[in-house]
């Protein structure tokens, strides 16, 4: 948990999507010919276009001083009462609303149908694409939150915008609420609903509120289906585009191409192997897997990179941690 200036909370900082990293992962481990290559490099590039947009926004938060104790939850995941997802992109509670946004980074101009609940985007030459609903979403979060709310007795009036990353995104003819404007208006924004309101909530019950939020934060987890042998095996060369694998000599990875040594390329391989195939591993599958002949250099390996393990002697997994590139666990 961070502090900022003893009121602001981020119970959830944000992270890059778990779907963005297996695009990524999954960019480095296929042929270039692979059939699906070309729909993982446009995926790539819209998620990450869309969490910068997001990251973006982020930042202007911290320019917001008006507001009392408030926590502030990233990209908050949960499941309704009907097993159904909620993704929301960021979540403001204090003690006079809880305000739900949705972020769209989306180029060229924008208008919104109502009656046909259609966003339609029309490009400069004068083509057009159509988007999901912004405004169905963030109604669909709030009426969530008014459920729970009214469950847990809370009084806490709900509140939800749409906010544009993009500053040459051009905003055509749009509802009047929920609003969507660019992210420069936030701050005038949130003074107009922090003078609106009262304060409903003691910090106790903001405690309690924001207590819930985590305990019930559960995000859908992205799988692919893309069997593993269309997959290139390896620790694999950055400087060669990863398309190299790398050889284990003497303490180090080495590539044959360009001669790089790189003891940290593990890191990275192991991240994609949990990523797309398990979050454990055992001696037979890192041999496999990483091209490592013998079962002592392959045990050597694992032992020096301090994992976690479960099971003894054959069955011996090693554990891979989500935080391995930067170090993992030790
Ligand atoms: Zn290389």
């Amino acid at each position: 948990m961070l502090f900022n200036g003893g009121e602001k909370l981020i119970l959830l900082k944000r992270d890059p999507p778990k779907k963005l990293l297996l695009a990524n992962a999954l960019l480095r481990r296929l042929d270039p010919n692979h059939e699906l290559f070309s729909y993982y490099t446009n995926l790539s590039n819209r998620l990450q276009a869309g969490f910068q947009g997001e990251k973006r926004v982020d930042r202007h938060w911290l320019e917001i001083t008006n507001l009392d104790k408030h926590y502030l939850l990233f990209n908050y995941e949960c499941f309704n009462e009907f097993g159904f997802p909620h993704q929301i992109d960021t979540l403001l509670l204090t003690s006079k609303f809880l305000l739900i946004i949705d972020i769209k980074n989306i180029s060229g101009r924008i208008d919104y149908d109502e009656d046909k609940h259609q966003l339609i985007r029309t490009n400069i030459d004068g083509s057009f694409d159509s988007f999901s609903s912004p405004f169905d979403q963030v109604i669909r979060h709030g009426q969530y939150f008014t459920r729970v709310f009214n469950q847990l007795k809370i009084p806490l009036p709900i509140e939800c915008a749409i906010i544009s990353s993009n500053p040459s995104t051009i905003i055509g003819n749009m509802p009047k609420h929920p609003l969507f404007f660019h992210v420069s208006g936030l701050r005038f924004y949130i003074n107009k609903l922090v003078s609106n309101y009262d304060s409903v909530l003691s910090a106790q019950e903001m405690d309690r509120i924001s207590k819930f939020l985590m305990a019930n934060l559960k995000r859908q987890e992205p799988k692919v289906e893309i069997p593993i042998e269309h997959l290139r095996k390896g620790v694999l060369c950055e400087i060669c585009n990863f398309k190299v694998q790398m050889q284990y000599r003497r303490g180090t990875w080495c590539c044959s191409k360009c001669g790089v040594r790189n003891k940290k390329a593990i890191f990275q391989a192991l991240d994609d192997y949990r990523l797309l195939i398990n979050d454990r591993i055992t001696n037979q599958e890192f041999r496999d897997f990483f091209g490592v002949h013998s079962v002592y250099t392959a045990s050597k390996v694992l032992l020096r990179l301090g994992l976690p393990t479960v099971g003894e002697n054959r069955g011996r997994n090693y554990l891979i941690p989500e935080n391995i590139i930067e170090g993992g666990p030790f």
